[in-house]
């Protein structure tokens, strides 16, 4: 062992510096209260710190700091969505992500990989050719490509035709990326509380607090008592429609569990991250080796975070077809989320008819790539009041009007 290491290990007067602030004693109120500390409300908090000034910010969340979602997604980080509203966004997203390292002062270990779609039906690739057009049009690099070009991207992928689903051709995006997931919480909590912004982890919000009317939020109930507030953000993921029902809100917003895995570790042996729609599986090798693993989400609705042998059965099915050379890998880990799905795969994000109630919800499968431009667009609604350029075409009531943003083609699996 490096001796420096061992005497920073044994010595009293060089204590290892906190990660974030001891947890302060709850005020009586705050100007921003934001329920969740998942990515999207710390990254909220700390735009609203750092680019608006808003310091008097509390983050409430009812476990520990980016326990939910955020530590649990499969990290996969793209841009080549299908529709402009989509496309725009996460390219957005893109382009914070790129220097969040420097920005937030942690390594975030972003790497860009590549990120090949699969296609395995006539109509598949039809649909592949629209996302790629859409995605130039709007500067983001995307390409329609065929088996002798994915062979030389993936070699270690099987592009057998004597398959059930043999693949024709794939939608090749190489701005895709993968990040370390938990430094991403960190990182921003530790930045937003260098701002001031304070964390309070352990604080379930229990209930929300009106003006005699009904029409404007005042604070929040929580398990460690009222807090007053003039403006709250909801960004609770798989809790969307409990916390949203506390205001009153109806959200179009079904909790699904999604599961994913990690196999033991490997040398590095596959580079893109590979994603197949039709055959519902998603691969990535991360930096310590091991193969991160997805599907489908569960066929159901529920709260719950079980593990089942079902999706195991039907994951490994498909990828074994793929990558048989992983068919003696041992799996370590498999765990799900609560993920928030709506109606067409994109977002409900900004003010709510309950004045000084704002809304970042509906992340479904494919939020955690959102987490940089989500705490950009939501911390300036809340500031200004009104809805980031980027994030008008994501408003609630856009259910109302039938005017829905259908992202089926390009959220699905896709992550
Ligand atoms: C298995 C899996 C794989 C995924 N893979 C990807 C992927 O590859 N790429 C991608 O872009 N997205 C992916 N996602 C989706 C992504 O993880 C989420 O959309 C994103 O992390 C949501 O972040 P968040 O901050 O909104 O929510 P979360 O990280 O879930 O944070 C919400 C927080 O709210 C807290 N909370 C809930 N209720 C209350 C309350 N009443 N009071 C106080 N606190 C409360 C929770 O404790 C939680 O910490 C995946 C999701 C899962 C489950």
């Amino acid at each position: 062992m490096p001796l420096g290491l061992l005497k920073y290990g044994l010595a009293r007067r060089y204590p290892a510096s906190r990660h974030f602030p001891i947890r302060p004693p709850l005020k009586d109120g705050y100007d921003v209260v934001i329920i969740g500390g998942g990515g999207h409300g710390l990254a909220a908090a700390w735009h609203l710190a750092h680019d608006h000034g808003v310091t008097d910010v509390a983050v409430l969340d009812k476990g520990y700091l980016g326990g939910g979602n955020t530590a649990r997604n499969t990290a996969i980080i793209r841009s080549n969505y299908l529709t402009p509203e989509g496309v725009a966004f996460y390219a957005r997203s893109m382009d914070l992500w790129r220097d969040l390292s420097a920005r937030l002062r942690i390594n975030i270990l972003y790497s860009q990989r590549g990120h090949l779609t699969l296609a395995h039906t006539d109509a598949a690739v039809r649909t592949m050719r629209w996302r790629a057009e859409v995605n130039k049009h709007l500067d983001v690099d995307s390409q329609l490509i065929w088996p002798d070009e994915i062979a030389r991207l993936a070699p270690t992928m099987s592009l057998s035709r004597s398959v059930r689903y043999p693949v024709l051709a794939a939608l090749y995006h190489p701005p895709g990326a993968i990040a370390r997931h938990d430094a991403v919480a960190w990182g921003y909590a530790r930045a937003a509380a260098r701002k001031g912004v304070e964390l309070h982890p352990q604080t379930e919000v229990t209930g929300l607090l009106t003006s005699p009317d009904g029409s404007r939020i005042t604070g929040v109930e929580t398990t460690r008592g009222t807090v007053r507030a003039h403006r709250v953000l909801q960004a609770v993921a798989g809790y969307s429609g409990q916390v949203a029902g506390m205001a009153g809100l109806k959200l179009p917003i079904r909790s699904i569990p999604l599961q994913a895995c990690v196999s033991q570790p490997l040398k590095p042996f596959l580079d893109p991250i590979i994603v197949s729609g039709s055959l519902h599986i998603y691969i990535s090798q991360s930096a310590r080796g091991e193969f991160v693993m997805g599907g489908a989400s569960d066929p159901y609705p529920l709260y719950s975070t079980r593990s089942t042998l079902d999706f195991k059965e039907g994951l490994f099915a498909h990828m074994l077809e793929l990558f048989p050379a992983l068919s003696e890998v041992p799996i370590m880990r498999q765990w799900a989320g609560i993920t928030d799905m709506t109606p067409d795969f994109s977002p409900v994000m900004g003010p709510t008819p309950l004045e000084g109630y704002y809304i970042d919800a509906g992340w479904g499968t494919w939020g955690f790539k959102a987490t940089p431009v989500c705490g950009e667009t939501m911390a300036h609604t809340v500031a200004t009041g009104r809805p980031h350029p980027l994030i008008e075409s994501f408003a609630l009531s856009r259910f109302a009007r039938f005017d829905q943003v259908g992202e089926k083609g390009a959220a699905s699996v896709g992550q």
